[in-house]
């Protein structure tokens, strides 16, 4: 298991430094402070006897002592008001299983409503050694059923629901309190992802154990003209990949030619895969834009578990863009690391080599950030991960971030390498203030 050893190793001489160091601290003090040491540990590679030796034993001090040198600069810069130090717990079997790359699921479980669909019968052609049931609702299936959080999001790639959606189709991006919105709005197609990337919200905010995917897009079809604004920007990528398993959801192929009907409105599969066969295959007008998701290979590597490498999500973005798709890149999430500007400038190269700029419809940046409650999923499913090592604390809207102004320095150079190859590219910034955006000078997209 990836590092599960050396982390459980290290809070361990964590817990005995602190234990023999700190004799009189009570429960909740020991527990912060064997956190700020393990995390100190971790990211400096420095034994936990070494990082409490000479500090003298009273909480304040040894907070403050702990505090500034596991966040210096949000301490220097006085952003560090209520840092986030929970419980630290590791144990084997939450720890993810990196060896199960390829996605096999042993159930398909249908609502009655949904077992004879065409859907239903791609994922059994699909995975022909799957068990298949029949279940009268997911509601009711998952009555009484207490999810085990961690440990069920851990298996949630083997389980396919397949169900008949018939309320939840759409539904304005909630964003995050106190950030200028985007206006982007959710086609709630499908639920849960086969990649597992560190940072997603998912493996925190998922309360079903497999991934779900409705039978009946006609009726999402039925009820979108009820829902529509003209100019609006829709996509099914948030609650899930949106190309993940299309050649099974067969998705792509009735949006797009959906969405011929809605010039005035622009459709977004927002994705990681490569998967588009289906979509270079069909006859778009013009209002469809493929969008993926980049990072340097590095961070990728670390990061973005079972999901295709940056030189293959190239390759399928200039695909699309010669089948004369629009596309959108998100920078998102952008992890601040040393070299992390060069890295990044070289991906944004990278993208207009294999594009021109008229190809783009939008780009979003976003810095790391995500709620308090995933940090300790992210330790416990990726021990020994380094992307906690930042400095992350709590935001304007009380997510865990990089402080103010390195967020402001990551947008800025960010903006800066982008303008290199257009001055008017589309860009807005993911969940970010007004403050922010008022300092870097942007404008929120307009109504779209
Ligand atoms: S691809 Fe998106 S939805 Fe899937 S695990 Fe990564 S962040 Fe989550």
């Amino acid at each position: 298991m990836r590092s599960y050893k050396k982390e459980s190793k290290r809070l361990k001489d964590s817990k005995d430094a602190v234990n023999s160091a700190f004799r009189r601290l009570g429960i909740n003090k020991k527990q912060e402070t064997i956190r700020l040491v393990y995390e100190i540990s971790k990211r400096d590679n420095v034994k936990p006897p070494d990082i409490v030796r000479g500090i003298p034993d009273n909480f304040k001090k040894i907070k403050d002592e702990l505090l500034k040198r596991r966040f210096p600069y949000a301490s220097l810069n006085r952003q560090l008001s209520r840092p986030h130090l929970p419980k630290l717990k590791l144990d084997q079997d939450s720890a993810l299983d990196l060896e199960k790359s390829v996605f096999y699921p042993d159930n398909i479980i249908a609502e009655t409503s949904a077992s004879r669909s065409k859907l239903s019968d791609n994922f059994r052609k699909a995975f022909p050694k799957a068990k298949f049931s029949e279940i009268k609702s997911l509601k009711d299936h998952l009555a009484g059923k207490k999810s085990s959080g961690i440990s069920d999001y851990n298996k949630r790639r083997g389980t396919v629901f397949i169900t008949h959606e018939n309320y939840d189709f759409f539904k304005k991006c909630p964003c995050t309190k106190m950030a200028v919105g985007c206006g982007y709005h959710i086609f709630n197609l499908s639920f849960g992802c086969i990649f597992d990337c560190t940072y997603c919200y998912l493996q925190e905010y998922m309360n079903v154990p497999g991934l779900i995917f409705p039978a009946n897009l006609d009726r999402f079809f039925q009820e979108f003209p009820k829902y529509k604004k003209p100019g609006m920007r829709i996509g099914t990528g948030e609650f899930s990949d949106s190309l993940m398993l299309d050649h099974i959801t067969e998705y792509s192929l009735p949006i797009i030619d959906f969405f011929k009907k809605h010039r005035d409105v622009y459709f977004e599969f927002k994705t990681k895969s490569v998967n588009i066969d289906k979509v270079l295959k069909a006859n778009h007008s013009g209002n469809i834009v493929t969008a993926w998701s980049l990072n340097p290979q590095s961070i990728i590597d670390e990061n973005e578990f079972f999901a295709p490498s940056l030189k293959e999500r190239l390759k399928a973005i200039k695909k699309c863009a010669d089948a004369g798709y629009k596309i959108a890149c998100h920078f998102d999430p952008v992890i601040y690391f040393n070299g992390w500007e060069k890295e990044y400038g070289k991906v944004i190269d990278m993208l207009f080599d294999a594009i021109k700029v008229k190809d783009i419809a939008w780009i979003s940046i976003g810095t790391l950030r995500f709620n308090p409650k995933v940090k300790q999923v992210i330790e416990a499913r990726f021990p020994g991960n380094e992307l906690l090592d930042g400095e992350l604390v709590p935001g304007f809207d009380n997510k865990l971030r990089y402080p103010h102004s390195i967020r402001h320095e990551i947008y800025s150079s960010m903006l800066k390498m982008l303008s290199k190859h257009s001055k008017k590219l589309p860009v807005y910034l993911c969940m970010e203030n007004s403050y922010m955006w008022k300092e870097l000078r942007l404008r929120p997209l307009c109504a779209r």
